[in-house]
């Protein structure tokens, strides 16, 4: 018997949970020898949520929740979830059905078929669905992440995934308070098998996911599992040397062949814009390093948690 502790963030999902839990309970009775049990984590939801969880809880064995203080965001919810969830196997799903319960039974299927195998996970095949502008900043970010860091994030890999629990262990025992967790699924390594399915909509309910939250996320991302753009400061302090002394000696000929160069004020002018315009977006990249070395110094925890299944804590 196979005990599965299925993960669930939700933020603002009442009119979702009920068909996610319809969704997911007829997934389960289709897994032979599978016991399974619900973590929902109530990610400070303002609406129905917390009533609604509550309600599921006190009725059904099966379902335990947590809930959070406010709102603290997906990754948060990710790790109370994966900090309390108790099964040998644990799942991680969005609460809008666009991770489709129905490919739980596959992933399950995988594991058991290949015991080296410590996680099966989704990745959708294409973008559909999406607004273009948005499929085109993603497909850059991935491009421009894997070439930057060492860690391998793969492009349209969800977070929809089953993993045995040594790998639950690997991914609990990095302690970084800002997470990225395609990066950390990819740092801790084990033998994945990769699920394609197509991209689906959201049943019901609309996406918290702004194009700006997105793009901050993504420059999360990046600095958490790279720090190349730190080495860019210096690359582009060099080449502006090398410009400055090839300029040098340009201006010592020209003095020394024609004399008498006081003209040229404007490019002068700009070039200075465009070294200090350099400077100060160099020392940007060093200062949001430091500002992520502040927040993890400060070591502040990573969630607060207000109330769970047995009660206010
Ligand atoms: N979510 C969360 N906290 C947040 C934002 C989202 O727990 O601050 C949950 C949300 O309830 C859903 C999942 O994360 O179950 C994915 O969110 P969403 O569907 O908005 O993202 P998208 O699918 O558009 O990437
Ligand atoms: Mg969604």
């Amino acid at each position: 018997m196979d005990r599965i502790t299925v993960i669930v963030p939700c933020f603002n999902e009442e009119e979702a949970l009920p068909l996610f839990l319809r969704e997911a309970d007829r997934a389960a009775a289709q897994m032979a020898d599978a016991q399974v049990t619900y973590l929902f984590v109530d990610d400070g939801s303002t609406d129905g949520t917390l009533a609604f969880l509550r309600e599921q809880a006190a009725r059904r064995e099966d379902v335990r929740f947590l809930s959070f203080s406010r709102n603290f965001g997906k990754e948060a919810a990710m790790l109370a979830g994966l900090e309390h969830a108790d099964g040998d196997l644990v799942a991680i799903l969005d609460a809008d059905l666009q991770d489709p319960p129905a490919l739980l039974a596959e992933m399950l299927a995988a594991l058991r078929e290949d015991p080296s195998l410590d996680c099966a996970a989704a990745r959708r095949e294409s973008r559909e669905g999406e607004p273009r502008v948005r499929s085109f900043f993603a497909r850059m970010f991935y491009r421009c992440i894997n070439r930057l860091s060492r860690t391998e994030i793969v492009d349209g890999a969800r977070d929809f995934r089953l993993m045995r629990r040594r790998m639950v262990k690997a991914i609990l025992s990095l302690p970084e308070r800002n997470r990225f967790s395609k990066g950390i699924f990819g740092w801790v390594g084990f033998k994945t098998k990769w699920i394609s399915y197509r991209n689906v909509e959201r049943a019901a309910g609309k996406t918290k996911w702004s194009f700006w939250k997105l793009f901050l996320y993504s420059l999360d991302g990046i600095m958490a599992f790279s720090t190349a753009p730190l080495s860019l400061a210096s690359i582009l302090g060099l080449l502006m040397c090398v410009a400055a002394v090839l300029a040098i000696i340009f201006v010592i000929v020209r003095q020394l062949l024609f004399g008498g160069s006081a003209f040229g004020w404007p490019s002068l002018v700009c070039i200075l814009l465009f070294v200090s315009g350099i400077q100060l977006f160099c020392l940007g990249i060093i200062g949001q390093y430091l500002a992520k070395t502040y927040t993890e110094v400060k070591a502040r925890p990573v969630y607060v948690l207000s109330e769970t299944e047995k009660g206010r804590v």
